[in-house]
């Protein structure tokens, strides 16, 4: 039986790109088909769309039965949208792609062909270059692959793109990852498996306009630090443990001045600025590990990642 790529889409909004990435992943599929024999099934998420997305995945299906879709009650995000493809593939390899060709359908025969001889389990591009990009988006991009790789053991590789090729065998050992505050790029790394990093220069979106903001992005790094590392709450013990000794020399110091010296003691502006510092250090320790128990409310109340409303199963 000829084998089977799972390529996987997660939409949001993408009514203006889809036809184009259609048209191109069907010339893709088709070059593979004749080249190595392999089938596709197009499987893509609609993530709550507010716009025509899923009247274009219902009337694509309808026209190529390699299509499916799996639509969302709601935005719940790319990494929902990324795992409920995962989960839903039937293929023996699974890609996963942005649906505004930033991620070329053209390089799947190339990430096929490091995967398929057997030598990698993971074919992934990692931008070398941020053209096109904001100066001040990349030097806060830059400074959180800095972080995040010293404080972390699983290594989160700059530039590295969700744009992955992956046997069947690396899916199911992501899909058996039960967390709900997911970070892929984090994912991907702690499961191991070789990965072939393949270099792209940054392609910008053919339609529509991102959604990632600033605070979305900030929030997200956010999520990648805490998800991937405990440096956060060990920096909050050693802050207090230094803010403990120089506290306890200080009162030595005082009271050897006082009792032996008969200094009086003064200094109340010295004493207010202290009593801030220590307190907003304390709150901001507090912070720090409330931030982690709200991760882990999150995980403890086991909602699903995503609701699905709708399927190409459902025949509309
Ligand atoms: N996307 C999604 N859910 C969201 C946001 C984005 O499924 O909540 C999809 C989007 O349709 C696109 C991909 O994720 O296919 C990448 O999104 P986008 O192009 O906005 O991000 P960027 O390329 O700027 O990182
Ligand atoms: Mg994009």
């Amino acid at each position: 039986m000829s084998e089977l790529i799972s390529a996987i889409v997660p939409c949001f909004n993408e009514e203006e790109s889809l036809p184009l990435f259609y048209a191109e992943i069907v010339r893709v599929a088709g070059e593979m088909k004749s080249t190595y024999g392999a089938e596709f099934e197009f499987l893509f998420i609609d993530d709550g769309s507010k716009d025509g997305t899923l009247a274009i995945l219902r009337d694509m299906h309808k026209r190529d039965e390699r299509v499916r879709y799996i639509s969302f009650s709601r935005n719940f995000g790319k990494e929902a949208a990324m795992i409920a493809g995962l989960e839903g593939s039937k293929g023996d390899y699974c890609v996963i792609l942005d649906a505004d060709l930033q991620h070329p359908p053209a390089l799947i025969p190339q990430m096929y062909e490091y995967v398929a001889k057997g030598e990698y389990d993971c074919a992934a591009t990692r931008r070398i270059s941020r053209k096109g990009e904001d100066r001040l988006m990349s030097f806060f991009a830059r400074s959180f692959y800095k972080i995040i790789n010293r404080v972390s053991d699983t290594e989160i590789v700059d530039g590295a793109q969700d744009f992955r090729f992956m046997t069947r065998q690396m899916v199911d050992a992501i899909i058996a990852l039960p967390e709900y505050n997911r970070f892929s790029k984090g994912i991907f790394s702690w499961v191991g498996f070789n990965t072939k990093y393949i270099e792209v220069e940054n392609v910008e979106r053919v339609a529509g306009t991102t959604t990632w903001s600033f605070r979305k992005l900030f929030l997200y790094s956010l999520e990648g630090i805490i998800g991937y590392s405990t440096a956060p709450l060990a920096i909050s013990s050693w802050l207090g443990v230094l803010f403990c000794l120089v506290a306890f020399v200080m009162i030595v110091v005082t009271v050897i001045k006082t009792l032996v010296f008969g200094e009086p003691v003064k200094g109340y502006p010295t004493t207010i600025c202290v009593l801030c510092l220590v307190g907003g250090l304390q709150l901001l320790c507090m912070g720090i590990t409330a931030q982690y128990i709200s991760k882990m409310y999150l995980e403890v109340k086991g909602r699903p990642k995503y609701i699905k409303k709708e399927t190409e199963a459902d025949g509309r």
